[in-house]
């Protein structure tokens, strides 16, 4: 069907089979339609000259016309170059080449009329151009003016074989002659014309060789937004045809268990958010729809008990529910938090992890598949055929971004009726994130802390204030406060893999560990030690310790992160903190401001700092905001890191940037809901191009496609 743009790119004038093999391996382009998709990154303008007077440092590129004389070359051997004199109306300047020397020198004319275009450099206090492009004026009037030059990305190996910026612009300027009535339509023509009425075809022409920029910019907002369309329409239509075709189990009352919790056992009172967030809950699991929801949540705003209450209304309704995270760590944590808050009620709360041992876990397995018990909280383990539900009828995921979405669908399948899902996730992510890598989910945001919180100060200090900082640690202690200390340990996996730790940071820990005890010395202080390759039973002692005051200062690694909650910890010291990510500072941080204790966080780091480094330390100390930082950790990261995009099954975008159109994006989104409202199957005939690539694009998506 669409054939032009499946031609193997061989089949282009001038792409043999050797560059064509360049061109897949080096820049994955395969066929046409990857070359038109390989967008340039920017575009030059030339639509203007400078005067030779105007040059300044600031100027990046300047395109010059004027007279060329003195034309000779200077030096010798490698020092060998080429050196002419441009000379406009205000004034004149000299153009250098080391290289191509021979080729050019012969068609340089002395005296004639050249356009030049080049960056100016300062060289002992006078500007050249060094390499400019140069082309006679008679020439340039006659090629036609490109005005706005694109610029193409390229590999240095590619470079080096001639398929530079430049040389994928000659392809480009090979193929697009080919284009007419050859890229199939994509967009109603509804959008097209509130778009700007550019047709796709022409939108790629004017991406590659633009007549002008208003032009260009049309262009690029089309392309842009049909990226961003189709994503928000795969989106939404999964959660049509899920609407559709999935009914939910109706949990119609609230019963004993969930009142005589909230009325008997619940220690303090909701925050508003999280009350509205029940109620949400509430709602859609009795609107026997099945529920698929993401609720965000700062560290430490509460979305565990959220996920409790909503548990007991599954309880409440003669169906077990399912806690799920991503580590073993944090599965003991819930673990721990749900018997805690459960302790008095005739509920059977059960932990399957991957070290759960085969005895055990034979008993569990039958225990949970008559269905006596309740609640089972687990890591990856509970995905497995084996864990057979009786009757599964709600599931919390945290920590979403680390389960694909695969991982969703099979827990989907332990069930008859598939379950409501909620997944939280204590990372927040950016609205615009959210909206596509779950837009397919509502979303629950708990904005407020429980009361009583007080900011956490935060600082950023060097080696260098070390002793002070020892300094304010031992006033902290005198009046009764709790410290950690965390080093960048990094990969605490459950693992056992040697590699994944280097021996060295270890290393740092222990030293770490052992000037601590020097300076606050037993039997005056107790400082203690916990690591991810400890016994797990030495380091539950410890935790324990902690947790129970008998400790002052807990040296550790993360595996702090997730886990501990001791509000009587007032300070987190945090040692090379340039080299954790932000999101991981944050979460540490999260850590202390659990009590009612005014609580600090020190950020350590060397002098001198990298610029990512930087960003991220002064930002931890600018906001504590979780969105606001989570915002900038996407910025230095790219979505594709920060939240494994890559997985995701989210299509790849080519030109769309989900901060900087972070508004397009909404457009795109209410469009794609405005149509599906409209015609939820893409049935009427207007809709039939939209159909069409839709169902291309969620062809390949097993997975996905047995969600809906
Ligand atoms: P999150 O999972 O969102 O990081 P948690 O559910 O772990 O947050 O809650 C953080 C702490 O706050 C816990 O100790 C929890 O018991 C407590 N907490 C939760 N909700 C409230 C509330 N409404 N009032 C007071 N404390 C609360
Ligand atoms: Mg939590």
């Amino acid at each position: 069907m669409h054939g032009f743009l499946e031609t193997p790119i061989e089949y282009l004038k001038g792409v043999g089979p050797q560059r064509g093999e360049l061109l897949r391996k080096e820049l994955n382009i395969g066929t046409f339609g990857d070359l038109l998709l390989h967008y340039p990154f920017r575009y030059v303008d030339r639509s203007r000259f400078h005067l030779v007077r105007e040059i300044n440092e600031e100027l990046p590129n300047v395109q010059l016309r004027g007279t060329l004389s003195g034309i000779k070359t200077l030096g010798e051997k490698q020092a060998k170059r080429l050196v002419a004199k441009l000379t406009d109306a205000s004034g004149s300047i000299e153009l250098v080449w080391f290289k191509g020397i021979r080729w050019l020198q012969p068609v340089l004319k002395e005296g004639g009329e050249y356009i030049v275009f080049g960056k100016p450099t300062l060289f002992r206090e006078k500007f050249n151009i060094a390499h400019p492009e140069i082309e006679a004026a008679e020439q340039w009037q006659q090629a036609g003016q490109a005005q706005l030059q694109p610029v193409y990305s390229t590999t240095e190996k590619a470079g080096a074989k001639g398929v530079n910026s430049r040389g994928i612009w000659k392809l480009q300027q090979a193929l697009l002659p080919q284009l007419a009535g050859q890229v199939p339509e994509t967009l109603t023509d509804e959008l097209i014309a509130v778009l700007g009425g550019m047709s796709k075809e022409e939108a790629l022409r004017q991406a590659h060789q633009p007549l002008d920029q208003s032009r260009l910019d049309s262009a690029i907002r089309r392309l842009k937004f049909e990226e961003l369309f189709f994503i928000q329409l795969q989106l939404l239509m999964q959660k049509v045809l899920m609407q559709r075709d999935v009914r939910g189990n109706v949990f119609g009352q609230v019963g004993d268990l969930f009142n005589t919790f909230y009325k008997q056992h619940l220690p303090f009172q909701l925050t508003n958010a999280q009350k509205r967030v029940v109620k949400e809950i509430r709602h859609d699991m009795g609107s026997g729809k099945q529920m698929n929801r993401l609720l965000q949540g700062d560290v430490g705003s509460g979305k565990t008990l959220v996920a409790l209450l909503s548990m007991l209304i599954a309880l409440d309704n003669g169906f077990q529910a399912a806690i799920l995270a991503p580590t073993e760590i944090l599965a003991q944590q819930h673990f721990n938090t749900l018997v805690g808050f459960l302790r008095d009620m005739p509920l059977q709360v059960r932990l399957l992890t991957g070290s759960t041992k085969a005895p055990e876990r034979k008993g569990l397995l039958t225990a949970l598949e008559r269905g006596d018990v309740h609640i089972l909280v687990g890591t990856h383990a509970l995905l497995e055929d084996r864990v057979r539900f009786k009757n599964l009828g709600f599931t919390v995921i945290d920590e979403q971004h680390r389960f694909g979405v695969a991982q969703r669908a099979r827990m989907q399948a332990k069930a008859t009726v598939p379950p409501h899902v909620l997944v939280m996730t204590a990372t927040p992510i950016p609205r615009t994130l959210a909206m596509t890598l779950y837009g397919d989910l509502d979303v629950s945001v708990i904005d407020e802390l429980p009361p009583g919180r007080k900011p956490i100060k935060t600082v950023h200090r060097t080696d260098a204030a070390r002793n002070a900082v020892f300094h304010f640690m031992e006033q902290e202690v005198e009046k009764g406060r709790q410290i950690y200390v965390v080093y960048p340990l990094i990969e605490e996996s459950t693992k056992k893999d040697p590699a994944a730790e280097p021996q060295f940071q270890l290393k740092d820990l222990m030293d770490g560990f052992e000037s601590m005890v020097r300076r606050f010395p037993p039997p005056k202080y107790a400082v203690s030690i916990v690591h991810g390759r400890m016994d797990p039973e030495v380091k539950d002692y410890e935790m324990a310790r902690f947790k129970k005051g008998e400790t002052d200062i807990m040296v550790s690694t993360t595996v702090i992160e997730v886990g501990v909650d001791v509000p009587n910890a007032s300070v987190m010291v945090i040692e090379n903190a340039e080299r954790f990510g932000l999101a991981q500072l944050h979460q540490l941080r999260g850590r202390v401001g659990r009590g009612a204790e005014l609580s600090y966080c020190i950020l350590m780091t060397g002098e001198r700092l990298g610029n990512d480094g930087r960003t991220r330390i002064s930002t931890m100390v600018r906001t504590q905001d979780g969105f606001e930082i989570s915002e900038v950790d996407l910025r230095l990261r790219g979505p594709g890191d920060i939240m494994g995009t890559q997985q995701s099954g989210i299509p790849q975008l080519h030109l769309a940037d989900l901060i900087a159109d972070a508004e397009l994006l909404q457009q795109a989104r209410r469009y794609a809901q405005r149509l599906l409202d409209a015609d939820p199957a893409l049935r009427e005939p207007e809709n039939a191009r939209t159909a069409g690539v839709l169902r291309e694009q969620m062809k390949d998506k097993a997975a996905w496609g047995r969600i809906g």
